[in-house]
């Protein structure tokens, strides 16, 4: 089933001020016009932007892309049948009708418009009114209107192909929106529910709002960290930061913190900046016997310079011993302190390998970790 979606983006957009159509203002670091093209790409098999004729840089840039252009009407109505004439011959059967002012629409209701085309010819997003309404003049309250069976419309409005195109050819023109097209022309139209993140920017201060929905999109990352050192003489082992006697040391170029290293490298692994090894190379004489919070504290600061907070870490010490229970709330305190979370965001554990294995033999410590982080 060969979907397609209509984004009109021919208007001048004068009563959101700004001086250029809104399409082409910045919203949170990019054009709307390219916030709403990607929230129609990845779900549809074309997509045609529907461009005024003033817009010639638009035009340089897109006609170079995979979208498909199409000129503006005298009215949006006409900038609807000219990107409708668009997909001739491409074999779409749903085409979805979106105002490229509504960039922050939902990938569900996307989704709902396209699955209601199974079993409906029409089908677009409404939101339930739920202030009470007034009819008014001037200052005065003259009267209440009942709301029960009110909507407020929204898009992407979507039809099957053949009969849109129809409806529009048989329209006498002035209609709202296309499902007033469509309901002309006797199409039934599905209501799927609505999203009051899926505003019409339409006023200056929706700029501020829509900057807002679009900014709290959450952005998390997970990594992953592993490390290994194989014990040799000594009274003690460091583990996540603490010391703790032992009959044997554990071997490395810093002070071999192995539990400390999965962390760090965990969260570089989040970030997709390497690893201990590239920030710290163990052949710089600088860091030897180096106490690891360094790096741990060097992978923390590249994490807020990048915008993002740890949530959370959990590591897993794997040895027979020493036993690292007792030890463990000691071991989350400090690496919290370090880290600058509170306990609860830092959980250490332990298991043993059952003696199988280099870990099981007591050759050396393996940990493994994993962090969280949350775009601030
Ligand atoms: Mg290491």
């Amino acid at each position: 089933m060969t979907t397609a979606a209509i984004i009109v983006a021919a208007g001048r957009g004068i009563r959101a001020g700004g001086g250029v159509p809104k399409q082409w203002r910045s919203l949170a670091g990019r054009r709307v016009a390219d916030w709403t093209l990607d929230r129609l790409r990845g779900a549809v098999d074309h997509v045609v932007l529907v461009l005024s004729e003033d817009d010639r840089a638009p035009w340089d840039e897109f006609r170079k892309s995979d979208l498909i252009l199409a000129p503006g009407g005298a009215d949006r109505a006409g900038s609807v049948r000219n990107g409708l004439q668009a997909l001739t011959g491409l074999g779409v059967e749903k085409v979805l009708i979106h105002d490229v002012a509504r960039p922050c629409v939902s990938a569900r209701i996307i989704k709902d418009v396209i699955e209601a085309l199974n079993t409906h010819q029409a089908a677009a997003p409404g939101l339930a009114v739920t202030d009470a309404l007034w009819v008014g003049s001037e200052d005065t309250v003259k009267g209440v209107q009942d709301r029960s069976s009110l909507f407020a419309a929204q898009t992407p409005q979507g039809f099957h192909y053949d009969a849109i195109v129809a409806a529009h050819a048989a329209h006498s023109g002035g209609a709202a929106d296309d499902v007033e097209v469509a309901r002309a022309a006797g199409l039934d139209v599905h209501i799927v529910p609505g999203d009051a993140d899926n505003l019409k920017i339409t006023r200056p201060e929706d700029f501020a709002r829509a900057e807002r929905i679009l900014g709290t999109e959450m952005d998390v990352r997970l990594g992953n960290g592993y490390d290994v050192h194989r014990f040799g003489d000594g009274d003690h082992v460091i583990l996540c930061g603490i010391k703790i006697p032992h009959s044997r040391g554990l071997q490395g170029h810093s002070d071999a913190d192995v539990g400390m290293h999965a962390v760090t490298d965990a969260i570089y692994g989040a970030l997709a900046q390497g690893d201990i090894g590239q920030h710290f190379p163990p052949s710089d004489p600088q860091w030897k016997g180096a106490a690891s919070e360094i790096f741990l504290r060097h992978a923390v600061a590249l994490a807020s310079d990048m915008g993002y907070a740890i949530s959370n870490v959990d590591c897993t010490l794997v040895c027979e011993f020493p036993k690292i229970g007792p030890h463990a709330l000691t071991m989350r305190e400090e690496m919290s302190k370090i880290m600058g979370l509170r306990a609860d965001q830092v959980s250490v554990k332990a298991t043993t390998s059952e003696r199988l294995g280099f870990t099981g033999r007591s050759e050396g410590i393996a940990a493994l970790a994993t962090a969280c982080l949350v775009k601030s």
